[in-house]
C-alpha cells in the first residue's frame, strides 16, 4: 500500500478513484484545458502502487484484464497527425495484479490477456498524469452484453483494489455522440441536460438512476452506444457516496462531455 501520510483513521489508506473524460486522442499531445486538469489532479493523488483503468475502448464478449509484463501502446484511432501515432507510454504491466483481480472478481468470469495493451482511453490521459509512466498499469475490459447493473457490481469488487494503493480511473464520456461534433463549442441543450442530470445523479449518490440511465429522455442523444458511458458504472462501484469534485467540467465540440470526476480523498483542492 502506498500513501503519503500515516493516520490511525485509515481514510488516508484508501486510494481515491478517477472518472476522466478523455475526449479527443489529440488531447495526449496538446496542452489544453483538460490535459492540464489531468496533470493538476495527478499532482494531489498519493502515489498509486498500480493503475487499473477501465477504457471504453476495450470492448469484448466477455472480461479479460491484461497480464502482460510489458503492455505495448495501441494507436486505435484514424486520421490523426503522425506525431500522435509516435507516442509510446512505456509504462509497465503488473502480472501478480492481473491475477489478483481475476480472482477477486466473482461475477464474472475473467480472462489474463496477453494481446491487448493500453489504448487511448489510457495512454492519451495517463501522458499527462504520469509522464515518466513509471507506473504499472492494467485494463480491465468491458463486456457491453452484460447489464449496465453488472458493470456497477464489477466495479463493486474492485473496491478493496483501492486499499492495496490501485489507483482505478474510468475513462469515457458522459456524453459522447460522435455522429453530431462539430467545430464550434456551443453545448446541444440535449448535451447539457444529460450532463447535468448526471452530474446531480452523482451528486445525490442516485445508483438507480446512474445504472438506469437510459430513463433520461436526452440519453438517446448523448449515449447513443453505452461504450464511453459504461466506464463511469464501475468508477460508481467503487466507491461508496463519498465526498466527490468534479473538473474538467465542460462540453467539447457540442456533443462530448469533458466531466471528469474524483471520488475520496485528496491531498489538497484542485
Ligand atoms: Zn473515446
Amino acid at each position: 500500500m502506498v500513501t503519503t501520510k500515516t493516520s490511525s483513521t485509515g481514510n488516508e489508506h484508501t486510494m481515491p478513484v478517477l472518472f476522466v473524460g478523455h475526449g479527443s486522442p489529440m488531447n495526449a499531445i496538446e496542452k489544453n484545458q483538460y490535459s492540464k486538469g489531468w496533470s493538476r489532479v495527478a499532482a494531489t493523488l498519493p502515489v498509486p502502487k498500480a493503475i487499473l483503468c477501465i477504457s471504453a475502448h476495450w470492448l469484448t464478449h466477455g472480461t479479460s484484464v491484461t497480464a502482460m509484463p510489458n503492455p505495448r501502446t495501441i494507436h486505435d484511432f484514424y486520421g490523426f497527425p503522425p506525431e500522435l501515432y509516435k507516442v509510446n507510454y512505456a509504462a509497465k504491466g503488473s502480472p501478480a495484479t492481473a491475477e489478483m483481480i481475476q480472482k477477486l472478481i466473482n461475477k464474472v468470469s475473467v480472462q489474463l490477456d496477453y494481446a491487448w495493451g493500453l489504448d487511448h482511453g489510457t495512454w492519451s490521459v495517463l501522458q499527462s498524469m504520469y509522464p515518466q509512466a513509471n507506473i504499472p498499469v492494467l485494463q480491465l475490459s468491458i463486456d457491453p452484453t452484460i447489464k449496465t447493473s453488472d458493470h456497477f457490481e464489477i466495479g463493486n469488487t474492485l473496491r478493496i483494489l483501492r486499499k492495496k494503493g490501485v489507483l482505478i480511473i474510468g475513462s469515457g464520456n458522459i456524453v459522447h455522440n460522435l455522429m453530431l461534433i462539430k467545430p464550434d463549442a456551443t453545448a446541444y441543450p440535449w448535451a447539457i441536460d444529460f450532463d447535468q442530470h448526471i452530474k446531480k445523479a452523482l451528486e445525490d449518490t442516485d445508483t438507480d438512476t446512474l445504472i438506469n440511465y437510459q430513463k433520461i429522455k436526452s440519453s438517446n442523444l448523448a449515449v447513443p452506444t453505452n461504450d464511453h458511458y459504461l466506464p463511469l458504472l464501475y468508477t460508481i462501484g467503487a466507491t461508496r457516496g463519498e465526498k466527490l469534485r468534479f473538473f474538467n467540467e465542460s462540453v467539447s465540440m457540442g456533443s462530448m462531455s469533458m466531466r471528469s470526476v474524483i471520488f475520496g480523498n485528496t491531498q489538497d483542492s484542485l
